[in-house]
């Protein structure tokens, strides 16, 4: 190119030279000069004109025929041009794939927009969804799926969970909602039906509750005869006796379990926020810890502190069941001499209600997985110690529906810490008149 250009300028100077050279016999050497300039200056707007033209009608085919710096300037826009088509139609054809397998899939695609309004969707999300091509193209996505539930996850823009919902047309239809962010901030948005999903879930929950309903009868008349039968232990032979002690330490466990498993059935099942409260939480860790120390014999050291002035709203049997798990785990758990300390104090802008232990602790990999049903560190220690391995996964059901969650801390030889952390909106005002931090022992 370095070269075409050289020999342009050398052809502009020799062409000019040669216009003076004619016209000077004639002592007209600057017309002369000027003419050639003018001449080149023709050639170059008529370049300039064919270019336009093919530009303008032509772009795809073969570059009207140049020599010199023009033609190499047609070359280049033709190659350019021709890179440009084939990277056009390869994306195209990707751009048609992604929209042909989205066109598949069985769940919706929706894709949005920056401001939210809907640009592309597959068909499934007509189905769905209740979209339609030619109306809904454009509009805003909260116009289509007014539920307020998904309004306010739409908006939250925290899509770390997906939202579960029925579909807007038709109620029997359950679609599990996730949003993507990508890009300009546009979002993706997938529905799932879940309807079969949960169906199965809905039959399990049934299930467990039905069967530990069912159970309840015979095991209360099982306790009965054999409360009865213990009563009468010194008209017994002495083998019979231990077999009557043992039937009944079984029977009890199984009604533990069958208990168990029907209010988590319930904490499953209800909505919750019915009889939401302002609670008494100093009397209600004052009972808890009377009946802890009934249950560690005098083997424990106890201890109350009461420094949150806020008080927390929610069902008063719900919390009352979540803390006396986790007081009685530790009383279980900690081993003897042990200091037991439940604590309801400022957590960030919430609160939190701990119990906290300076026993054996837990190696932190079993942490991840206590909350889970029947999930025991040590099984033979949990049974004989009257545990379920249910008592953590009703507090995470209570707290969740408390909109709380269960922090724990812990390391073996370092006792334990278990934290309800509640969020500001469960805390009620403080009381106007203060009230100074209370503490027992
Ligand atoms: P379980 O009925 O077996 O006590 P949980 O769900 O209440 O079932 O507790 C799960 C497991 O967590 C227990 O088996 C126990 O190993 C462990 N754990 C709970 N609390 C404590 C604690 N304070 N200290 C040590 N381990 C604990």
């Amino acid at each position: 190119m370095k070269r075409l250009w050289k020999k342009e300028i050398w052809r502009l100077a020799a062409l000019t030279a040669l216009g003076g050279l004619l016209a000077w016999p004639f002592s007209a050497t600057a017309i002369g000069i000027a003419i050639a300039l003018g001449l080149q200056l023709a050639y170059q707007l008529r370049q300039l004109h064919v270019l336009d033209q093919w530009l303008a009608n032509h772009p795809q085919e073969e570059p009207p025929a140049a020599s010199g710096l023009w033609g190499e300037l047609f070359d280049r826009l033709y190659r350019y041009q021709k890179s440009q088509r084939i990277t056009q139609r390869r994306l195209r054809d990707t751009l048609s794939r992604i929209q042909e397998s989205s066109e598949a899939m069985r769940d919706s695609v929706v894709m949005l927009d920056r401001h939210g309004d809907m640009e592309w969707w597959n068909s499934a999300a007509e189905r769905m969804l209740g979209l339609k091509p030619a109306h809904d193209r454009g509009q805003h996505i909260t116009n289509l799926l007014r539920d307020p539930r998904f309004v306010d996850y739409f908006q939250a823009r925290d899509y770390s969970d997906p939202l579960t919902l029925t579909s807007p047309i038709d109620d029997q239809m359950i679609l599990q909602f996730q949003i993507t962010l990508y890009g300009d901030d546009e979002r993706l948005l997938m529905a799932r039906d879940i309807t079969r999903l949960h169906r199965l879930e809905q039959m399990r929950r049934d299930f467990v509750a039905n069967v530990s309903h069912e159970l309840r009868t015979p095991l209360t008349v099982l306790s009965g005869y054999l409360e009865t039968y213990s009563d009468m232990a010194d008209q017994l032979p002495g083998r019979m006796s231990r077999g009557i002690e043992q039937m009944r330490g079984q029977t009890t466990r199984m009604q533990n379990l069958v208990n168990d498993l029907l209010l988590l059935s319930r904490l499953e099942i209800d909505q919750g926020g019915q009889d939401d409260t302002p609670l008494e939480l100093g009397s209600m860790m004052d009972s808890i810890r009377r009946d802890a120390e009934a249950l560690s014999n005098g083997q424990q050291h106890f201890e109350v502190i009461h420094d949150e002035r806020r008080r927390l709203i929610g069902s008063d049997k719900e919390i009352h069941s979540a803390l006396s798990n986790l007081v009685f785990n530790a009383v279980r758990y900690a081993g003897e001499g042990r200091h037991i300390t439940l604590r309801w104090k400022r957590h960030g802008q919430g609160a939190c209600l701990e119990v906290s232990d300076d026993g054996e602790g837990i190696d932190p990999h079993h942490i991840p997985r206590l909350t889970e049903r029947f999930y025991r560190v040590d099984k033979g220690r949990s049974t004989a110690t009257g545990g379920t391995g249910l008592g953590l996964a009703i507090v995470k059901h209570v707290l969740l529906r408390h909109q709380a969650r269960l922090e724990i801390d812990s390391y073996p030889g370092a006792g334990a810490t278990f934290r309800c952390v509640f969020p500001r909106d469960r805390l009620s005002a403080p009381e106007t008149q203060a009230r100074p931090a209370l503490t027992s022992e």
